[in-house]
C-alpha cells in the first residue's frame, strides 16, 4: 500500500499509523504521548498531520490514524506549525520551568507572554498518559489518571502508597518530562510514597531494581531466579558468547 508524504511515496504495512510509518522512514513528527513499543493514545496532538483522502483535508493525530493506499499526508505544512505551536504554548503554560518542555518551546521559537506565566509553578506533568501506560503494561495499574479538569493528574489511589506499586521505575523511565520523583539512596528506593529495598547486580555489584519488581517477575515467570543480573551486564555477557562462538565457529 501506498502512502505519499511530503511529496514523496512510501511503502506502508498493513496495521501501520501514519506516525509508525514516519517514523520508519525517518521523516520527522514531534510527539509527546508516544513511544516504541506503546500503542498511539492520541492524548498530545503534537503529531497532527495533514490528510488529504479524495477531495478532503482534514488534520488527524497521526499516532493513532491507519494508514491506507493512496493517501496524502503533509507533515509540515504552515497550518499544522501554527498548532503545533499552540499546543507547545498551552504545555509551556502548564509547566513553565520543565526544561523539557523550555527546549521544545525554544525550537519552535515560543516564548509565552509572562503576564499569563506563573514563574512559580514548579508543575512538571504534561499529562501525557505514558507512565499509566507503563504500569499497565508491566502488569500492575498501581497508578493511573485522578481527579478531572485543571486538577486531573496521575497518581496513586487516595495519593496512598499502593500494595500494587513495585517499584521498578518504568513510569519514571518513560516520562518524556521527568515529572516523577523516583530516589535511589542507600540501598533504598522511593517512588509514589513508598519504599523498596533495591537489589545489587551479582555480576557488577551496582543496585539495579527492587525486590519487589523481582518477586513480581519471578512469579509471573513462574520460577525463583538466584542469579540477579542488571540489563546492562546482561548484555554484555550475551555479546561476550556470542563473539566467543563466532570465533570458534572461524
Ligand atoms: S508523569 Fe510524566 S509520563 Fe506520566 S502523565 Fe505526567 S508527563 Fe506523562
Amino acid at each position: 500500500m501506498k502512502v505519499k508524504i511530503n511529496d514523496c511515496y512510501y511503502e506502508g504495512i498493513q496495521g501501520e499509523t501514519l506516525l509508525d510509518l514516519a517514523k520508519r522512514n525517518n521523516i520527522e513528527i514531534p510527539s509527546l504521548c508516544h513511544k516504541n513499543g506503546f500503542e498511539g493514545q492520541g492524548r498530545c496532538r503534537l503529531c497532527i498531520v495533514e490528510v488529504k483522502e479524495g477531495k478532503k483535508t482534514k488534520v488527524v493525530s497521526s499516532c493513532v490514524y491507519p494508514i491506507k493506499d493512496g493517501l496524502e499526508v503533509v507533515t509540515n505544512s504552515d497550518k499544522i506549525i501554527k498548532m503545533r505551536k499552540d499546543i507547545i504554548l498551552l504545555l509551556l503554560m502548564k509547566t513553565p520551568n520543565n526544561e523539557y518542555i523550555k527546549n521544545l518551546a525554544s525550537e519552535y521559537g515560543i516564548t509565552a507572554p509572562s503576564r499569563y506565566v506563573d514563574l512559580n509553578n514548579n508543575e512538571n506533568c504534561i499529562l501525557c498518559g505514558l507512565c499509566v501506560k507503563a504500569c499497565e503494561k508491566m502488569g500492575t495499574s498501581a497508578i493511573s489518571f485522578v481527579n478531572r479538569g485543571t486538577s486531573k493528574r496521575v497518581s496513586t489511589p487516595y495519593d496512598d502508597p499502593s500494595k500494587d506499586c513495585i517499584g521498578c521505575g518504568a513510569c519514571a523511565e518513560v516520562c518524556p518530562t521527568k515529572a516523577i520523583s523516583l530516589i535511589d539512596k542507600d540501598g533504598i528506593r522511593t517512588i509514589w510514597n513508598k519504599e523498596f529495598h533495591l537489589v545489587e547486580c551479582s555480576v557488577c555489584g551496582k543496585y539495579y531494581t527492587t525486590k519487589e519488581a523481582i518477586e513480581f517477575i519471578d512469579s509471573k515467570l513462574g520460577e525463583i531466579s538466584d542469579k540477579h543480573i542488571c540489563e546492562t551486564c546482561k548484555k554484555k555477557i550475551i555479546s561476550e558468547k556470542f563473539k566467543e562462538s563466532f570465533e570458534n565457529y572461524y
